[in-house]
């Protein structure tokens, strides 16, 4: 039950905590954390509001409980349970969080795709039981990818799998989708100030309430180090902040890593120059699509195509040590590490 996994701790600011950076130590921030969906969840306030905090786990939960793939029954597996056999009705939320999944997986030359489950649930990366799958194998799922052959009836509000195997994962989209939610219900409740962590997604709203703090600092991590290392400090006031990396779920074998990004053309993890992709925007959604879509195009693609969508920017972590920003609009970085060099 996540309220007993529930803590509170009322800390200063003058500390290092899940990714985040804090700046002075004058004000009191409320750290509220849980784990759900698999992964650590953060939640700073300016005051301690317990209710808040319970009543940000308890949305967090309805939505994994929705839209998980990692227990036999959610409305996503309600809809992958009927795979070949009969539309599934479902929410609104949800069948417009697999509209928008649908239509970014068949963007020309799109590496997302929403129809990989068959693919992770068989290499299970991050979970017990992960291995390489045989050449055959791979090949035998790879046309159980195919996001063309999701139904989607927006009347009936429906979703159907056209062949029998076929599964959805959100696991690159939901994250984000779900940080707005939260972001929604503290604004109805009136704090526009606090900061929520979902396991790599950060999502900040206004600025923190310390000394003359314009922004709040969150870390970039340092791929392959320790869990407190950083690259630097990404500052940001208002933003979401998500970052996809080839370094949280991984196993390897035989010298080889295996990461949890597919490449949909292969069923093998992508394999490019990135460590990692950080993208800064206003809604986490967009952060969690535009990491895995720019994930596959790598650096020199995905620098092209970010001049064409000047919401989303981007930071760039290269297996040589490179740190490439797309541009600083909403955002400054500074770099701490010196393993890492500004491109
Ligand atoms: P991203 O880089 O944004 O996406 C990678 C994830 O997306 C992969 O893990 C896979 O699920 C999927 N994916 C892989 N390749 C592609 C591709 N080419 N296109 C589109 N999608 C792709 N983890 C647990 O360990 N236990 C749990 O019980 C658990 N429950 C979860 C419930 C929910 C509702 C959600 C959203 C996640 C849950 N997770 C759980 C985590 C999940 O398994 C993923 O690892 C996680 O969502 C990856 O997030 P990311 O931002 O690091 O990855
Ligand atoms: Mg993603």
């Amino acid at each position: 039950m996540f309220a007993s996994a529930l803590r509170v701790s009322a800390l200063a600011f003058n500390h290092y905590s899940t990714g985040v950076i804090p700046m002075s130590s004058v004000e009191r921030v409320y750290s509220y954390s849980a784990v759900l969906m698999g992964s650590p969840i953060l939640l700073k306030l300016f005051e301690d509001n317990q209710q808040a905090a319970q009543a940000v786990f308890h949305l967090i939960k309805q939505q994994e409980d929705m839209l998980t793939v990692n227990r036999a029954h959610s409305q996503l597996m309600t809809i992958n349970h009927a795979a070949g056999l009969h539309p599934v009705v479902v929410s609104r939320p949800v069948f417009e969080l697999i509209s928008k999944a649908k239509t970014v997986s068949l963007m020309q030359d799109s590496c997302f795709n929403f129809t990989i489950g068959p693919l992770v649930k068989r290499w299970k990366i991050g979970f017990h039981g992960d291995t390489v799958p045989s050449p055959a194998e791979i090949q035998s799922l790879l046309p159980l990818t195919r996001p063309d052959q999701v139904m989607l009836d927006p009347q009936a509000c429906s979703v159907y799998l056209a062949q029998a195997g076929m599964e959805i994962d959100l696991g690159a989209i939901a994250k984000g989708y779900i940080a707005d939610r939260v972001r929604d219900l503290l604004q109805q409740m009136g704090i526009h100030q606090a900061l929520i962590n979902l396991g790599g997604n950060v999502l900040t709203l206004g600025t923190p309430r310390y000394g003359d703090q314009s922004a709040w600092g969150v870390g970039l991590k340092k791929p392959f180090a320790a869990p407190d290392a950083l690259i630097g400090i990404i500052e940001v006031a208002g933003k979401s902040v998500v970052t996809s990396g080839i370094y949280e779920r991984y196993f390897e074998q035989e010298g080889k890593i295996y990461h949890h990004i597919l490449d949909p053309e292969t069923g093998y993890p992508l394999d490019n120059e990135l460590l990692s992709v950080t993208v800064i925007s206003d809604d986490s959604v967009d952060g969690d699509i535009y990491t895995t879509l720019l994930y596959g195009m790598g650096v020199k693609k995905a620098l092209h195509y970010l001049t064409t969508v000047p919401h989303i920017e981007a930071i760039f972590v290269t297996r040589t040590g490179q740190v490439i920003l797309s541009s600083q609009r909403q955002f400054r970085f500074t770099l701490q590490d010196s393993d890492y060099q500004l491109a």
